[in-house]
């Protein structure tokens, strides 16, 4: 069942279109990532979803309630925000407290809710701290106890992570998603960061410029993408320019059949699915094979990047660590290796092509 629902949603500032007419359909219990560089209207949605600003044109509904002319306090929405927004004067304790006060909770329901979400948090033995005492992640750990406690229809997460280091980040990451499980909230999460999206979504909108570019799971992103700008924003890909005429690509010397027009297309394919073999290695039949120059090696720990030069530009390719003897030297001649079945073709207009040998 859908949960939340926003429907042809748009919003100016000034004149300038920062939301073109937004649709979503967020399920009961799921976890929805809102991803996109910085500017590309997340928190604009959000806010919106809130109750926080009006949208010039369309609908929010909400657990089957239309909800766009409620004010932001009626909405029952929890939200956990990047700088914590805790109150500085108010213990742990009390902050948590804070929100099932106002709605007039009984005191000994609050002290018993209080208890129960502090231990999901891990916040036991802080609770009379003030926020000054406590680190950063603590802090955002209070914030998401006092937006969880409600039990809200809807939580919207705002980067809670950004202002954390990456060690923290990971952390708080699985702890949030397995907190949401738990309590089966619809949960709205804002990040320009690709791999945290990956990492704790159920679904995923990719936002560019106001528009939303794909909805779909992290696998269904991460291996179809349905347009150029997904493709390169989720995870790294290479791209090389191809014409397309007559439904056939050409990359390679190798002719691809495609259902895309004609045009200037591109073809991308993932680093970890390129295979850098030394010069003269012939290629198997379901790969493209380039002649190149190893640019460049950077040992990462697990595993090692490399960029080679080829006559249609740079190609990256990343390879594990488990096997050194593969890891090509720096300024060696190589062949370069594209599996067919791994190449993602996409016309004039940036919308993804299937290829086929
Ligand atoms: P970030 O990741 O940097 O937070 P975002 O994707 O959340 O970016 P928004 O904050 O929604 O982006 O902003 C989208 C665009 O709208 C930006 O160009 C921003 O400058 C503009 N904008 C946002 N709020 C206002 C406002 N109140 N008045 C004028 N312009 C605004």
């Amino acid at each position: 069942m859908s949960d939340l629902r926003i429907v042809a949603v748009a919003k100016a500032f000034a004149g300038v279109r920062v939301l073109k007419g937004i649709d979503l359909d967020v399920a009961s219990g799921a976890f929805f990532t809102l991803l996109g560089p910085s500017g590309c209207g997340k928190t604009t949605l959000m806010r919106i979803a809130a109750g926080f600003l009006t949208p010039d044109a369309g609908e929010v509904h909400l657990g089957g309630e239309r909800i766009d002319m409620k004010p932001a306090h009626r909405r029952d929405i929890g939200m956990v925000f990047q700088d914590y927004a805790v109150f500085p004067h108010l213990s742990v304790a009390d902050n948590i407290a804070f929100g099932l006060r106002t709605r007039g909770v009984a005191a000994a329901d609050i002290a018993r809710r209080v208890e129960e979400i502090v231990g999901m948090v891990q916040l036991q033995g802080l609770t009379e701290r003030l926020p000054s005492e406590l680190s950063g992640g603590q802090q955002q750990r209070v914030g998401l106890a006092r937006a969880m406690v409600i039990r809200p229809k809807l939580l919207l997460m705002d980067e809670p992570l950004s202002n954390l280091d990456a060690k923290l980040r990971l952390e708080l990451r699985d702890d949030i998603r397995a907190l949401q499980k738990r309590l089966g909230v619809t949960t709205i999460y804002v990040t320009h960061d690709q791999e945290e999206a990956l990492a704790v979504s159920d679904r995923i909108c990719v936002m560019n410029g106001g528009v939303a570019e794909q909805i779909g799971t992290p696998t269904e992103i991460y291996r179809r993408p349905a347009r150029r700008f997904a493709a390169g924003f989720v995870g790294s890909m290479t791209f090389l320019p191809v014409a397309i005429r007559g439904g056939a690509l050409v990359l390679g010397g190798r002719r691809l059949s495609t259902p895309a027009g004609d045009g200037a297309g591109e073809c991308g394919i993932r680093p970890e699915h390129v295979r850098i073999v030394p010069a003269g290695t012939p290629e198997p039949p379901d790969c493209i094979g380039l002649d190149g120059r190893v640019a460049r090696v950077t040992f990462l720990g697990p595993h090692v990047s490399c960029v080679a030069e080829t006559d249609l530009g740079p190609i990256a390719c990343q390879m594990s660590d488990a096997d050194p003897g593969a890891v090509p030297a720096e300024g060696a001649a190589a062949r370069v290796l594209l599996p067919i079945g791994q190449l993602h073709g996409f016309d004039a207009s940036g919308t993804r092509c299937e290829v086929a040998a």
